[in-house]
């Protein structure tokens, strides 16, 4: 039996709750769509949240939310799912690259501080593998510029930053419910702030842009039944059955969470002390929700061991290509070289089976796999 990097954990609540949806009067827009906002406001400790239809829409709103356009600069990492971004590229701006800390594979602020000017909109970190960004400089160097930090969290939701919540740092943070992350709604994400305006412009991209507040309708005398597009949106809802479903998974995130703290430690031990190999680190001021376990392989052999495992079942992955290696950006101009930290990681990583329902024989059969590769 092939063992998945990532895996969806569904039980009979979540199927339960999924049918009581599925037969209520709402399929689309209904109840289960706010209640999922106040549960991920709770376990965000943020006072906003916008569920939308995919981690993807979730960094597209919250860059519309945020104003970025054409004449605006998107400082993010390399060392991430391309929509990152492409989101940000799509509404015309141009995506700064600044490189990564050697160790955690996050935005390093001291690239940051580089990378900034006053064309900065948004500066965008990424949670990798759910270990949290180096929050708190990076808020300084964002306000500094008169910028935004967004935290793309589509790996950290559950994780902890100083003691607080990842969704109560940020000025806008975003999260992904697809089938591997940490809970899933099929395909599902959220955008979550601080209650103002930018969090309104979120709300409002989600459904078209539709203005539906009198008080700030530009032509509130046409009638009742009137509303109007300010700024452009699309339709990104996230349907009432995957909310319910939402509610379900994120009520067993501490257990997910939990799970995931033992697979980590687990290969934390099995792997200790292999030579050629390079473990996660984990930073004292961080209580992560691991998405990934981002393995290191070095001295060249990161392809060797790949096939190895494969060959054996174990479908291992690789995060990420540097996101400027993918032709889209090479032909607008980026070269390979720009940010070499990043290459390197990318050059050495490789990311083991993570997910709650990995059994401890399964685990050990993958540490015992990784320790033949290497040998
Ligand atoms: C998964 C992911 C996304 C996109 O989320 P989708 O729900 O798949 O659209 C964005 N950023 C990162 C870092 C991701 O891992």
């Amino acid at each position: 039996m092939a063992i998945p990097y990532g895996h969806q954990s569904i039980n009979d609540d979540d199927v339960q709750a999924v049918v009581k949806a599925l037969t209520s009067d709402w399929l689309t827009t209904g109840p289960a769509v706010s209640d999922f906002e106040e549960a991920i406001c709770r376990v965000a400790e943020a006072e906003e949240a916008v569920v939308v239809s995919s981690g993807t829409a979730a960094l597209h709103c919250a860059y519309i939310a945020a104003d970025v356009g054409p004449d605006d600069e998107v400082v993010t990492s390399p060392l991430t799912f391309m929509a990152t971004a492409a989101t940000a590229a799509n509404l015309g701006a141009k995506v700064v690259f600044a490189d990564v800390q050697e160790d955690t594979g996050n935005i390093d602020p001291d690239a940051v501080a580089d990378a900034v000017s006053d064309r900065t909109r948004v500066v965008a970190a990424v949670d990798f593998a759910g270990h949290p960004a180096d929050l708190d400089p990076l808020l300084d160097l964002a306000h500094d510029r008169g910028a935004l930090l967004l935290e793309d969290a589509a790996h950290s939701i559950g994780s902890m930053y100083r003691d607080r919540a990842i969704g109560s740092v940020a000025d806008l943070t975003t999260f992904s419910f697809f089938a591997t992350k940490n809970l899933t709604t099929a395909e599902g994400g959220a955008i979550v702030g601080k209650a103002g305006p930018v969090m309104v412009a979120a709300r409002e991209c989600r459904n078209h842009g539709l203005v539906r507040d009198k008080a700030r309708q530009r032509h509130p005398d046409e009638g009742p039944w009137h509303q109007e597009v300010h700024r452009f949106g699309l339709n990104f809802r996230l349907p009432d059955v995957l909310c319910a479903l939402g509610s379900s998974q994120l009520a067993r995130l501490a257990v997910f969470k939990q799970r995931r703290r033992e697979i980590f430690d687990r290969y934390q031990q099995g792997l200790d002390g292999v030579p050629g190999v390079k473990l996660p680190v984990l930073r004292d001021d961080v209580d992560p929700m691991w998405h990934l376990y981002p393995l290191r392989i070095l001295e060249g052999r990161r392809r060797q061991v790949y096939d190895f495992l494969r060959e054996q079942g174990v479908l291992v992955q690789v995060n990420y290509l540097p996101a400027y290696w993918h032709p889209a950006f090479e032909d607008l101009g980026y070269r390979r070289g720009i940010c070499p930290v990043a290459e390197r990681y990318y050059h050495e990583e490789l990311s083991l089976p993570m997910y709650a329902d990995l059994s401890p024989g399964e685990q050990d059969r993958v540490i015992d796999l990784v320790r033949q590769a290497v040998r």
